[in-house]
């Protein structure tokens, strides 16, 4: 049996105090903090001891001891993930690279920045700036860790123009579940050298192996920044218009759509003001751009398309500020709606062509089975966050799993795939078998133990072995 582990025993806790000393054993109350991480739907475990270590080689002395007592260990960042990744559902070793959160080294030469995984999003947006550099990602959650950002391959916002979290990491410095420690590609921007480990490394949900470092390309500056806040009578026409703007050539940092529901529950749990509020779908444009004339100049030219395609009015803020209440009302519809009470939150990415058939599908199959399903997401890169609405009751939940399943293989047959952002964790891994035929999974799994031939890494996430 690959999940039958060991027990965490008084003599294993006295092993990890010699490696990363007492106070960075956790064996009370404390680890319920380590229990669960943002998503509404996947319960909380609390795990037999968490531990907090502050370099490379306790991480590897631990894990080593866990894999000799066949332990399971979860990985953990800052615990934001929306997939119930972090969730220690057999219980053993959490690892929280909470300490390991120090920026080794910003080379300006190289456009590089090298930390230790437990760096927080916000943290490299800080010291980066100080170089004049600039790390474009933005999935979201600033106190997310770079090591969970690049264990979920996070997007985020701005993913139409700049991609995805892999797109950016150049090398890795990895935990074995053996204990070895790896180092993948490096400070260079190509490389040929044989089977590419970061990228396999990058969106394994920390069941292939413990990131303990990262190094991540930068950019310059971009000189100047807009937000478009552009409001449609309905979301067919808010959706229909992002093909428009993409075959002008027009890259926009990020498109996002919402639809009105979401945004009244915004007003109500933030307490914010959001302009032209009484329409029925948004999208919000971010652009950049070297100067002002030109950001001006692509402004106006996804106005008019907008326009052209049905839009009623257009609203650019006028100053930073309202800038800032508007990206902050973006960052708080997943907080709001997970306040007003939600059975589930689909992540699923289509061709973005055929967002707006995914949406009106998806409302079809959610009517039908009687609970309402509001939208919103990153439009501009086909990923559509489908959020069920309900109190959790037996008949709700029953619901609620017929029209995920349905949303998904609808998602599926339109060429789409599970996960955008969020990744697989305990929350999607089902719905692999609707994705991907037998060969391909049985490839996966191979792969997994050829890292893990004992099954200790975040088991039971992504995919289950037996
Ligand atoms: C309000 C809100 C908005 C969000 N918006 C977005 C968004 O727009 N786009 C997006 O992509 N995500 C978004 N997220 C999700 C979230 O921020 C990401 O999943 C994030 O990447 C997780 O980072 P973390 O440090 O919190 O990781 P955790 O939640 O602690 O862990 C996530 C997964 O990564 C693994 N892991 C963590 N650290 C390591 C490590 N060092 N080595 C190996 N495995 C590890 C864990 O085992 C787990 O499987 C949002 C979350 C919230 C709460």
């Amino acid at each position: 049996m690959l999940n039958n582990y060991g027990t965490v025993t008084n003599s294993t806790i006295a092993s990890l105090e010699g490696i990363v000393g007492e106070k960075n054993v956790l064996t009370g109350e404390e680890r319920e903090n380590y229990s669960g991480d943002e998503s509404a739907d996947v319960g909380c475990t609390i795990p037999d001891v968490v531990v907090r270590p502050a370099d490379t080689v306790s991480v590897s002395r631990i894990v080593k001891l866990a894999n000799e007592q066949r332990t399971p260990v979860t990985p953990r960042g800052s615990g934001t993930g929306l997939s119930g990744g972090a969730v220690p559902i057999y219980g053993g070793i959490v690892i929280s690279l909470e300490r390991m959160n120090s920026i080794l080294e910003v080379d300006a030469n190289n456009f590089t920045v090298t930390v230790e995984a437990g760096v927080t999003l916000d943290s490299i947006y800080q010291t980066t700036a100080e170089y004049g550099l600039y790390y474009p990602l933005y999935p979201g959650e600033k106190t997310a860790t770079i090591g969970g950002n690049v264990s979920t391959n996070a997007g985020g916002m701005r993913a139409v123009k700049y991609g995805v979290t892999r797109h950016w990491v150049l090398g890795l410095e990895a935990v074995l579940p053996t204990g070895e420690i790896i180092h993948t590609g490096g400070k260079y921007v190509k490389c040929s050298s044989g089977y590419e480990l970061t990228q396999l490394i990058a969106g394994s949900e920390g069941t292939l192996a413990v990131i303990t470092g990262v190094t991540l390309r930068l950019m310059n500056s971009p000189g100047k920044s807009e937000i478009l806040f552009v409001p449609f009578n309905n979301l067919h026409d808010a959706i229909r218009t992002v093909p428009e703007i993409l075959r002008e050539g027009l890259l926009p940092v990020g498109i996002e759509f919402v639809e009105r529901d979401i945004l009244d529950m915004v007003e109500e749990f933030a307490g914010l003001e959001i302009p032209m509020n009484d329409y029925a779908a948004y999208l919000m444009i971010m652009v950049e751009a070297d100067n002002e004339d030109e950001i001006l100049s692509i402004s106006n030219r996804i106005g008019d398309i907008c326009l052209k395609s049905g839009a009623v009015d257009i609203f650019i803020p006028g100053s930073e500020r309202a800038k800032r209440n508007l990206l902050e009302a973006r960052e708080k519809f997943y907080p709001a709606m997970k306040h007003a009470g939600i059975l589930g939150v689909a992540d699923i990415v289509v061709p973005r062509s055929l967002i707006a058939d995914f949406v009106e599908q998806s409302k079809a199959i959610s009517e039908q089975h009687g609970l309402p399903l509001i939208a919103c997401g990153h439009a501009g890169d086909g990923n559509v966050h489908l959020s069920l609405l309900g109190k959790e009751t037996e008949t709700n939940r029953e619901k609620a799993n017929q029209i995920m399943s349905l949303i998904h293989e609808s998602g599926i047959s339109l060429g789409g795939a599970i996960s955008g952002e969020h990744g697989l964790g305990i929350l999607r891994k089902d719905y692999l078998r609707i994705a991907a035929g037998k060969s391909k999974i049985e490839l996966m799994k191979r792969i997994k133990l050829a890292f893990d031939p004992n099954n200790i890494m975040n088991p039971g996430k992504v995919l289950d072995l037996d």
